[in-house]
């Protein structure tokens, strides 16, 4: 939408002016005249006393929807590895595929990663498109996207999902771009409207206060980053079959402006809560940094990795990358320990699905305990020192038990 001043009507009065909250419209020879600040907010619209402005509905673009089918999923590889978040976008995409009655196709760019495109197939992708070049071996943003953009051009896939990870932040909007769709980014819930075919895509917004479901109409792929750690991982099937379709992608050296010259990994250590099969998580509860040496110790004991509520690093008592929750990490591990943590909305965003929720916690009423399987009502730096203590002995434990 545009606004619009029908000249013969304004009478100079300025009351437009004065309402424009961005500054965009002139007085020139007693007429208003809209100048290239106009955000189409329509707020001068309401203000003028003689309806002098006007809404110009511009042409409405889009592409013939009946022409896209399928569902595809953009399988992240790093160093022929494939990224846990590609089978849970597999598992997600095959609900999704099988709703609308279409196939599930996997994109596997890299180099000589055959051995995945069968993985691929073996986690629910009925196709997988592997294009396999020295070009594509290491990510680089321009090699990616174009490779993308030429096989949807072609193709013509309904609906295509990205993790939203470090590079799928970075390949998604790319691609959106490039072939004029619209993206939704770090959705946390998928849906399809049948009626339409439309994919919901339902993300955090103003600042997690309240959930925001956005659709596509008019244009298509409908594309979505997805959260990793949020939808359930694909089963695998040893006897699955498929097609894999190995191409030689029309991509040139000169087509990539970034080379990658060395890749230096961060010295810091990596916390991989997505992967941990058991998390101890820190809160408030603790009273300082130093309480995570607790937290660390029980944690080592049980061969599991260190979580951490917002509130303890927003204090700087723990890294960023520890953080569980709406902006944190989400996480579904078989057992999740919260020690003083109270169980915030935002905190629950990203550990509720965990498979068994133990809380300590010194506030009965704490919130954390509604979600708990086993609640522990007591003071952290007793409870934990005694879950220690029962772990360092635990065969003396279980002879008396028995
Ligand atoms: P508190 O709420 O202060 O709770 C401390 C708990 O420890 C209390 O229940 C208390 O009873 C207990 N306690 C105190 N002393 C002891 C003791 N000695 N022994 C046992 N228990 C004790 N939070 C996240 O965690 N992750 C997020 O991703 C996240 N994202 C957010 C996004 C937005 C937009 C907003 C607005 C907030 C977000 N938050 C997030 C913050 C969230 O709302 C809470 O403020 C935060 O989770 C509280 O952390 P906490 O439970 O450690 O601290
Ligand atoms: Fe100003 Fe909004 Fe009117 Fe544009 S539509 S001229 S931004 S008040
Ligand atoms: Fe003209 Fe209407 Fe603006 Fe007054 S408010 S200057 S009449 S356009």
């Amino acid at each position: 939408m545009a606004v619009k001043v029908i000249s013969e009507e304004c009478i100079g009065c300025g009351t437009c002016v004065d309402a424009c909250p961005f500054d965009a419209i002139d007085m020139i020879d007693d007429k208003a005249v809209i100048n290239d600040k106009c955000t189409a907010c329509g707020t001068c619209i309401e203000a003028c006393p003689v309806d002098a402005i006007i809404k110009e509905e511009g042409e409405k673009k889009g592409v013939d929807i009946n022409q896209y089918k399928g569902v595809w999923v953009f399988a992240e590889q790093r160093a022929g590895e494939l990224l846990n978040v590609s089978i849970e976008l597999l598992g997600e995409g095959k609900k999704i595929a099988e709703q609308i009655g279409t196939d599930l196709t996997a994109v596997l760019l890299g180099k000589d990663v055959d051995n995945l495109a069968e993985t691929l197939i073996k986690y629910g992708a009925d196709n997988v498109l592997y294009g396999d070049s020295e070009l594509l071996e290491v990510y680089t943003t321009d090699g990616y996207t174009k490779v993308i953009c030429d096989l949807i051009e072609e193709r013509k896939p309904e609906i295509l999902l990205i993790g939203a990870t470090n590079i799928g932040r970075d390949l998604g909007p790319r691609i959106s771009s490039r072939v004029h769709t619209g993206l939704t980014a770090d959705c946390t819930r998928l849906e399809v409207d049948l009626e339409n075919r439309r994919l919901m895509q339902t993300r955090p917004a103003f600042g997690g206060n309240l959930m925001a479901t956005i659709i596509c109409p008019n244009h298509r792929p409908q594309m979505a980053t997805v959260r990793p750690g949020v939808m359930e991982k694909a089963k695998y099937d040893e006897n699955r079959t498929g097609n894999i379709e190995k191409f030689n992608p029309n991509l040139k050296e000169e087509d990539i402006r970034a080379k990658v010259v060395e890749t230096v990994k961060a010295k810091k250590a990596v916390v991989k809560l997505e992967e941990a099969n058991i998390i101890v998580s820190g809160g408030r509860g603790l009273g300082d940094a130093e309480g995570f040496k607790l937290i660390e110790e029980l944690a080592e004991k049980l061969d599991g990795v260190v979580g951490a509520s917002r509130a303890t690093v927003d204090a700087g008592w723990i890294d960023q990358s520890h953080q569980v929750g709406q902006t944190g990490k989400t996480v579904r591990p078989t057992v999740y320990i919260a020690c003083g943590i109270s169980g915030a909305i935002q905190h629950l965003a990203g550990m509720q699905d965990s498979d068994l929720i133990i809380a300590i916690n010194k506030d009965k009423d704490a919130p954390i305990f509604k979600v708990a399987d086993y609640g522990i009502v007591g003071d952290v730096y007793e409870v934990i020192p005694e879950l220690i203590n029962g772990l360092d002995n635990i065969d003396e434990i279980m002879a008396q038990l028995n």
